[in-house]
């Protein structure tokens, strides 16, 4: 038998807290269901079997076609904030959670997204489309590539069963993984329903399984202390998503991880041209979660969970230094990252004002973000024997005067730094790589066509999207005049 079937439902997880936490829900089958991508990588790192992608129970398995016998599949309820507003219930309306898995990274809790209706599915299907479930897919994959937490994708299955949304379009699931799904919005939940006792047992279950060198503090203490590690963690997160460029798109906060990872794909995009004030969710209307809002907004959110786990902590005063610590971490870390973009060694007093000059610069041109990161890190490195490294820097500017006068003042930051070296560190700090819209749009079209080739190379490209890949060098050019015109709404 294979690992897969031993899923353990009963002794970790939410399912080891009952039924209040977890609902038993059985997944709907998926008519002749067909792999469309397989996670080699993260097969192996999880230990299962070589076999995995041959073995027909798997397949069945994965698209909730078949239950194994030791499981009891289940959705958990939460609630959350949407757009701002409170929005009560909303819970896994499509997400099944199959049960946990030891692996050698540890227990992971192993999810299929889109296996059809739960008690908490509201007015929705329960299902994914073949579209978003290779979009979250890949962002998981490309996320965990670049080294940001993420929760990660194991698989798609695809079938030719058809779901509504403004077309009608096939159906599908991901197979997603990670150690914990708790969101902000589980907390929101029992509190929101004065349920104190529910949400003692949610916290303690949480640090117990994620947070175990808290556990030796007891009562308000350690839910500080948790409060004040979840806000570490998410703004870490935050940097890493505005160094990188990633918009998510609908930071709600059941779409936030207490664990700091990134959680629920949807119309997240990867920046092309630098837009500060980009909106990738054209359901949003105002610009909520524009790019440079998101960091705004997980303070927002935080505060959410802080007003959550309130009467766990009592005092406002612990409560709210473990937030407000948010007010140092988010800016010390985003300094720290666009430091090692642009490999500065030490902390200057001049470094944020070059960083922000940059940014408006970036902007004002909207010249590629991730283009412009690896130019000039290759520049860099190319400076050491050569007079012209920054030309090809200088020729992504229309306004180059504006791009040498900062690059001036940049050569004099770094100073006698090694170049070489620097130039090196700076190539493994800014990916070759990212999820492009347009390139996520050709894997989608082309596997629509039953040609699910694309989307296992992409996969295999974002990995490793630091590294050169000569035969896709295509994948790291500008995006094409048509990718503007591809939108995203939050239908999925
Ligand atoms: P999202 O905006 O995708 O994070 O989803 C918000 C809420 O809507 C969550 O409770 C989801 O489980 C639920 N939901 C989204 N799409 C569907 C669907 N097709 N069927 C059932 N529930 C859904
Ligand atoms: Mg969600």
């Amino acid at each position: 038998m294979l690992p897969m079937f031993l899923l353990n439902t009963v002794d970790v997880g939410l399912a080891s807290l009952g039924v209040t936490f977890a609902t038993p829900t059985d997944p709907t089958p998926l008519p002749a269901a067909h792999w469309v991508g397989a996670n080699e990588t993260l097969r192996a790192e999880l230990a299962l079997p070589s076999a995995l992608w041959r073995d027909q129970d798997v397949l069945q398995l994965l698209s909730g076609n078949r239950v194994p016998e030791a499981a009891t599949p289940y959705a958990s309820v939460y609630s959350g904030h949407q757009f701002g507003q409170w929005a009560g219930q909303l819970g896994d309306g499509r997400a099944l959670n199959l049960g946990a898995l030891h692996t050698p990274l540890g227990w992971q809790e192993i999810q299929l997204k889109g296996a059809g209706p739960t008690p908490y599915s509201r007015r929705g299907d329960g299902r994914a489309v073949l579209r978003s479930s290779i979009r979250e897919f890949l962002a998981s994959e490309a996320m965990h590539g670049l080294g940001i937490p993420t929760t990660r994708a194991l698989c798609v299955t695809g079938s030719p069963a058809l779901v509504y949304r403004e077309e009608a379009e096939t159906a599908a699931v991901v197979t997603r993984v990670a150690p914990s799904f708790v969101r902000f919005g589980h907390f929101e939940h029992f509190a929101a329903h004065g349920q104190i006792d529910e949400l003692r047992i949610l916290a303690d279950h949480v640090v117990r399984t994620h947070f175990p060198a808290l556990q030796e503090k007891q009562g308000a203490a350690r839910y500080a202390a948790w409060l004040q590690q979840v806000t570490t963690r998410t703004a870490e997160l935050m940097a890493q998503w505005q160094a990188v460029g990633f918009c998510h798109g609908v930071m709600n906060t059941d779409n936030m991880s207490v664990l700091g990872l990134t959680l629920d794909y949807g119309p997240f995009q990867f920046l092309d041209g630098f837009d500060a004030n980009h909106i990738c969710n054209h359901s949003d209307h105002q610009g909520r979660y524009a790019y440079a809002r998101q960091p705004q907004i997980a303070y927002w959110n935080l505060f959410c969970l802080g007003q959550a786990v309130m009467p766990l902590i009592d005092d406002q005063a612990p409560a709210l230094a473990a937030l407000e610590s948010y007010k140092t971490t988010f800016p010390t870390a985003m300094d720290q990252r666009m430091r090692d973009k642009l490999g500065l060694i030490g902390a200057h007093k001049g470094d944020r004002a070059l960083v922000e000059d940059l940014l408006q610069a970036l902007q004002q041109d909207r010249v590629d973000y991730t283009v412009f990161w690896r130019r000039l890190s290759v520049a860099v490195r190319e400076s050491a024997h050569s007079n012209f490294a920054f030309e090809p820097v200088r020729d992504l500017f229309v306004h180059r005067e504006v791009f040498e006068a900062w690059c001036a003042r940049y050569l004099e930051r770094l100073g006698a730094a090694h170049r070489q070296t620097t130039g090196d560190a700076m190539l493994r700090t800014n990916p070759k790589y990212i999820l492009r819209n347009h390139l996520g749009e050709l894997a989608i079209r082309q596997a629509k066509q039953g040609d699910f080739s694309m989307v296992q190379d992409l996969l295999q490209v974002l990995q490793s999207p630091y590294d050169e890949h000569p035969s896709f060098e295509a994948w790291a050019g500008l995006a094409p005049e048509w990718a503007s015109s591809i939108e995203i709404s939050c239908s999925s």
